[in-house]
C-alpha cells in the first residue's frame, strides 16, 4: 500500500486529496483558499471528521506546510515519508505532453514555457509544485495534464484556419481542456458498451466550465474547447465559440481594449451575461420557472449549443454508441439532461427514461430506454483519482 497525493494548485488556492493506492481509498481531502491573505481559509476532511480555520496563509509553501502539519496532527499519516508520490494537475501541456510525465527539470521548463498559453494556471501550478518540492524533497512528483488526452486529435480537428505561419510560429491551435475528466469518463463508459468493437462516445463535461469530447476506441478525436477553455459551448461566465469579428466590433462600439473585452468574454458572459441573473445554472433555471425571459433565452442558448456539438460529433464519429453527462450540471440537473436529449431526439433517435432521469442526482445511471438508438448515461467524474492513478504508475 502506498500513499499518493493529488494536488490542484490555483493562483490563490491549493486543493489536495490523499489516496491509499492501489485501493484508491481516500484518506483525506482539503483546500487552502485565499492564499496570500491574512484571513485565508484552510479546510480538511478525514474519516468522518472535518475542520476549517481562518488563518494567515501568505504563500503556497505555507499552505503545503499546513497540509503536512494537519495530516500528522490528525494521525492521517504517522510520518511524511509515508507519502511516496505527488501528482500535480497542470492545465496546459501544449504540444509537448500526450500523457503524464515525471516532474523533472525538463518538464518544469516546458510547463514554464507554456505560461503564455495559460497565464494564470500554469504559473500557479509551478508555484504549487515548487512549494511541495521544498517541503517534501524526496517524493516522486508527476505532472498530469488537462490537455494530454486531446493530443490524439488529427490536424483537421485542431488547426485553426488562420495563416499557417501563426500555427507554426506561435503554436496557436486547439488544445482543449478537461482531458483528465473526459479520459476517466470514456474508461468508465466502456462498461455500457460490451461487445462493441470500436466504441464511439460523446462525453459532456458540463459544469461551470463545460466541454464536449468525441472519443473513438478510447482516444480523443475532437473536443470543443479551443486554444484556451474559452472556446466551445456556452458556459457559466464564458462565451464559448463566437464569430471572431464580435471582438473587433465590440471593442470599437464600447471603446474597451482587446484585453478588457477578452476578460468580459471569460468572466461576464455565458449564463451570467445573457440571463443577467447569475453564472450558476441553478439560479438561472429558477428564474426560468419564474418567467424571466432573459433566463429562458440563456437556457435555450445553452441547450442549443450542447445539442449542436453532439450533432457535430455524431457526424465526426460516424455515429455514436454512448452519450455521457457529467460534472456539476451534467450530474445534478435533470432538467438540462432532459432538454438536451429532447433537442437531439428527433435527429438521433435518443430516448431516455424521464422518470428515472428526474429521480437521479449525482449518481451513475443508464438513462436511455432499450429502444434508444444511442445509450445515455450519467457518470460522475473523478479527476483526482485519475491523477492518483497516473502518479502511482510512475512510482511502481
Ligand atoms: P467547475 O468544476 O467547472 O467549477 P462544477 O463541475 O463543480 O464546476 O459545476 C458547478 C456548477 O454546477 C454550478 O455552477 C451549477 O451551475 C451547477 N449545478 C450544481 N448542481 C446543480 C443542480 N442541481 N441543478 C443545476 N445546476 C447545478
Amino acid at each position: 500500500m502506498v500513499k499518493v497525493m493529488a494536488v490542484n494548485a490555483g493562483s490563490s488556492s491549493l486543493k489536495f486529496k490523499l489516496y491509499e493506492m492501489p485501493e484508491e481509498k481516500v484518506l483525506c481531502s482539503g483546500n487552502a483558499e485565499r492564499i496570500g491573505h491574512e484571513d485565508a481559509i484552510f479546510g480538511i476532511k478525514w474519516a468522518d471528521q472535518s475542520e476549517k480555520k481562518i488563518l494567515p496563509i501568505l504563500d503556497h509553501a505555507r499552505a503545503v506546510e499546513l497540509v503536512v502539519q494537519a495530516m500528522l496532527e490528525k494521525g492521517i499519516v504517522k510520518n511524511m515519508n509515508e507519502i511516496k508520490a505527488v501528482g500535480h494537475r497542470i492545465v496546459q501541456g501544449g504540444k509537448y505532453f500526450s500523457h503524464s510525465e515525471l516532474f523533472n527539470k525538463d518538464t518544469e521548463d516546458k510547463i514554464e514555457s507554456l505560461i503564455p498559453l495559460a497565464p494564470l494556471h500554469n504559473k500557479a501550478h509551478l508555484v504549487g509544485f515548487r512549494a511541495f518540492k521544498k517541503i517534501l524533497p524526496d517524493v516522486v512528483n508527476v505532472a498530469v495534464f488537462d490537455t494530454a488526452f486531446h493530443q490524439t486529435m488529427e490536424p483537421q480537428d485542431y488547426v485553426f484556419p488562420i495563416p499557417y505561419e501563426y500555427t507554426e510560429k506561435y503554436d496557436c491551435r486547439r488544445y482543449g481542456a478537461h482531458g483528465t475528466s473526459h479520459k476517466y469518463l470514456s474508461e468508465m463508459g466502456l462498461k455500457y458498451l460490451e461487445g462493441i468493437k470500436h466504441p464511439r462516445i460523446i462525453s459532456c463535461h458540463i459544469g461551470s466550465g463545460a466541454s464536449i469530447t468525441a472519443i473513438k476506441d478510447g482516444a480523443c478525436v475532437a473536443t470543443s474547447m479551443g486554444l484556451t477553455p474559452l472556446g466551445g459551448i456556452m458556459m457559466g461566465t464564458r462565451t464559448g465559440d463566437l464569430d471572431p469579428s464580435v471582438m473587433n466590433y465590440l471593442c470599437k462600439c464600447t471603446g474597451k481594449s482587446v484585453e478588457e473585452m477578452y476578460q468580459i468574454f471569460n468572466k461576464q458572459s455565458g449564463f451570467q451575461g445573457v440571463s443577467e441573473v447569475s453564472n450558476d445554472s441553478r439560479d438561472v433555471l429558477k428564474a426560468c420557472d419564474e418567467g424571466n425571459e432573459k433566463a429562458i433565452l440563456a437556457n435555450k442558448l445553452f441547450i442549443r449549443r450542447i445539442a449542436d456539438y453532439i450533432g457535430q460529433y455524431y457526424v465526426r464519429l460516424g455515429g455514436a454508441d454512448l452519450i455521457i453527462f457529467s460534472a456539476g450540471i451534467g450530474e445534478n440537473s435533470a432538467r438540462t439532461r432532459e432538454e438536451v436529449c429532447e433537442a437531439i431526439s428527433e435527429a438521433l433517435g435518443v430516448k431516455i427514461n424521464k422518470e428515472l432521469n428526474s429521480s437521479i442526482r449525482g449518481k451513475e445511471a443508464l438513462l436511455s430506454t432499450n429502444d434508444s438508438k444511442i445509450k445515455v448515461a450519467i457518470i460522475p467524474t473523478d479527476e483526482e483519482v485519475m491523477i492518483a492513478r497516473d502518479t502511482f504508475s510512475f512510482y511502481k
